[in-house]
């Protein structure tokens, strides 16, 4: 194989194609026409994670709801961790931006009056969670590609795999990345970045990710300087298929779905969760937060009332009582998934369903526009950490936020960027240097013995025994030693393919390498945090510590390689900490 070397410039870069990358691409493209975009993405923009949410994106909309209200479930959803002005911008953009997408196409659903409807959703006391059937961001994100298409000034760097950022005098200029049809490197050199790369569940064994959610913006920029923030909070999602790992959206729940034990007992009336009521008030026990529920499975496990199925324990879903009727109409995608993957119809049978990693609550610290302590550089959507979700999401606010910080990130990246000199003369030399890196480190093969997939496993399974649902100081520490293992090892890879098109075995060894930095920040975030707060249960410390842990954690990595976690306050405006309290 041999690597090649090409240059382009743009005034602002934006890395990821999915729906903050387009969002952010836009907003700085209508706000200044004059500056030049490019847009890279490792997989065609439609294919980006976005397409496959389902549920909805939540912005208060009925006369019954107000942006107060939605504030105080996300920031009581997030058990006093998130950053309370971000949460208060956040809520009051959300519903415009949200009707801003169905100026330029986007399908919502409505009631028989015209109004938009809305579905309740977990954590989220009132109905205001916007859908467009069960595909939601497969809508969403088609919207904003076609709406994309229509400024000339966004150059696409379509199926390019982003491998390095460029810094240069303390400022990111750029980034290089490899074409994945050629081989070939293209340094591209900017005035101000945005990574939009989405988030990294596939650091876990179980999850509802797509195979691209490697977590590679947040290695990118934690190799570049910036600090990773809140890394320990990973949002399980109760209900993902075994095996697979694919997604049953709460919208089943929201929709009336019940979750049974093995004795066909609905379980979450045992655990604080309130009694059901009839909608519109949204306290029932199957709309609880998703910690809670994904808690919930552990201690049934625990009690020997789960169901033993081939890959593990699993309770059921059911949703025979919502009638074929309703399933085909507000959940056709789930009865596709559902008989695909299992054989099963969730008309007539029950859905066998397990707790899987579904999102990164933590990410690339940033402010309120997008903006991270390194100069030039920018994130927003999953791969940032703003915070209005600190130690756990609301579902469908991850929709919205990638609208409204997508947004903000665009136009303060551009602003930012018009202010800037041109690049500086030194980024050839990088990019030289990168690729005889990837040279010396990836395409000799004599004398390396390790697997990817071997060591991708072992992660996988690190993560899985030492960091899951719940933690103690013992299993934190034996993963961070494992995790240290397996980055010694990784320079051992060897790779059999040597070619120049279409190199997967080689992009599988990049993404392996960012999943090993981002689990590291995980496992070592989680270890210094000794309380228990939202996704993050250490059963050596079972309560909550705000005197010593109301603040986020930092992760910055020293010269060894090794995470290096301090703490930084939590912005409270308005809502003072209090206990989290659901359906009495
Ligand atoms: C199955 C599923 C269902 C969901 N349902 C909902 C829901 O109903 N409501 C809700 O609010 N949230 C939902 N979420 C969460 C939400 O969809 C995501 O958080 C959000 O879509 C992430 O968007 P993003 O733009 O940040 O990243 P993505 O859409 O994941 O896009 C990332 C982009 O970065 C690019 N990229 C990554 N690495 C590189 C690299 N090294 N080089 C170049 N490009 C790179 C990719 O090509 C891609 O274009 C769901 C998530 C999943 C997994």
């Amino acid at each position: 194989m041999e690597l090649m070397l090409d240059i382009s410039s743009h005034d602002l870069l934006i890395i990821g194609g999915g729906g903050a990358g387009l969002r952010a691409a836009i907003a700085a493209s209508e706000v200044f026409p004059n500056l030049n975009i490019g847009i890279v993405s490792k997989v065609y923009p439609m294919r980006s994670h976005t397409v496959s949410a389902e549920g909805g994106a939540a912005g208060a909309i009925r006369s019954d709801d107000s942006l107060d209200e939605h504030a105080y479930d996300t920031i009581s959803g997030g058990d006093w961790l998130c950053d309370q002005d971000a949460v208060e911008a956040f809520v009051k953009e959300a519903p415009e931006e949200l009707l801003r997408l169905e100026h330029w196409g986007c399908p919502w659903n409505r009631e028989p009056d015209g109004h938009i409807a809305v579905r309740p959703f977990g954590g989220m006391k009132k109905m205001r969670t916007w859908f467009a059937a069960d595909k939601t961001g497969f809508h969403m994100l088609h919207t904003l590609f076609q709406t994309c298409l229509k400024h000339s000034a966004i150059t696409r760097y379509d199926e390019y795999f982003a491998t390095k950022l460029l810094v240069e005098e303390g400022r990111v200029q750029g980034c290089i990345a490899l074409e994945l049809m050629s081989g070939k490197l293209q340094a591209i050199t900017a005035k101000a970045v945005i990574l939009t790369t989405g988030g990294c569940g596939r650091v876990f064994r179980f999850t509802t990710n797509a195979s691209i959610k490697t977590g590679d913006g947040m290695s990118l920029a934690y190799r570049a300087g910036a600090p990773l923030k809140d890394m320990e909070f990973i949002q399980y999602h109760p209900t993902g298929l075994p095996f697979t790992g694919i997604l049953i959206t709460e919208a089943v729940r929201s929709e009336g779905g019940y979750l049974l034990n093995k004795d066909g007992y609905r379980y979450l009336q045992d655990y604080n969760l309130g009694t059901p009521q009839p909608k519109p008030v949204l306290r029932s026990m199957e709309l609880g937060p998703r910690d809670r529920l994904s808690q919930a499975f552990v201690k049934e496990v625990e009690k020997g009332r789960a169901v033993e199925g081939p890959y593990g324990p699993v309770v059921h879903l059911d949703l025979r009582h919502l009638g074929e009727r309703i399933i085909n109409t507000k959940l056709p995608f789930v009865r596709e998934l559902c008989l695909k993957y299992e054989n099963i119809d969730p008309v007539t049978e029950l859905v066998p369903v397990r707790p899987v990693a579904h999102y990164m609550m933590g990410g690339v610290d940033t402010d309120i526009n997008g903006a991270t302590p390194l100069a030039g550089l920018y994130a927003a959507g999953e791969v940032a950490c703003v915070s209005i979700n600190g130690a756990n999401r609301l579902g469908s606010n991850s929709l919205p936020e990638l609208l409204v910080f997508g947004a903000r990130a665009g136009v303060h990246a551009g602003r930012f960027a018009l202010e800037q000199k041109s690049p500086g003369r030194h980024l050839l030399t990088q990019a030289l240097d990168e690729e005889a890196l990837i040279r010396r480190q990836f395409l000799p093969k004599t004398g390396r013995r390790e697997r990817i997939s071997a060591i991708r496993e072992q992660m996988q399974k690190i993560m899985e025994d030492g960091a899951g649902i719940y933690r103690s100081g013992a299993s934190l520490t034996e993963a961070a030693g494992k995790l240290r293992e397996l980055q010694e090892r990784f320079p051992n890879i060897a790779l059999d393919d040597q070619s120049q098109a279409f190199n997967t075995e080689l992009i599988s060894a990049f993404e392996l390498s960012s999943m090993l930095d981002v689990a590291e920040t995980m496992v070592h975030c989680a270890l210094n945090r000794c309380e228990s707060r939202g996704a993050h249960q250490r059963t050596d410390f079972p309560a909550r510590n705000d005197e010593k842990f109301l603040a986020h954690s930092l992760a910055t990595r020293k010269a060894d390689g090794t995470p290096q976690v301090s703490y930084s306050p939590v912005t409270i405006t308005r809502w003072p900490p209090a206990e989290r309290v659901y359906g009495k």
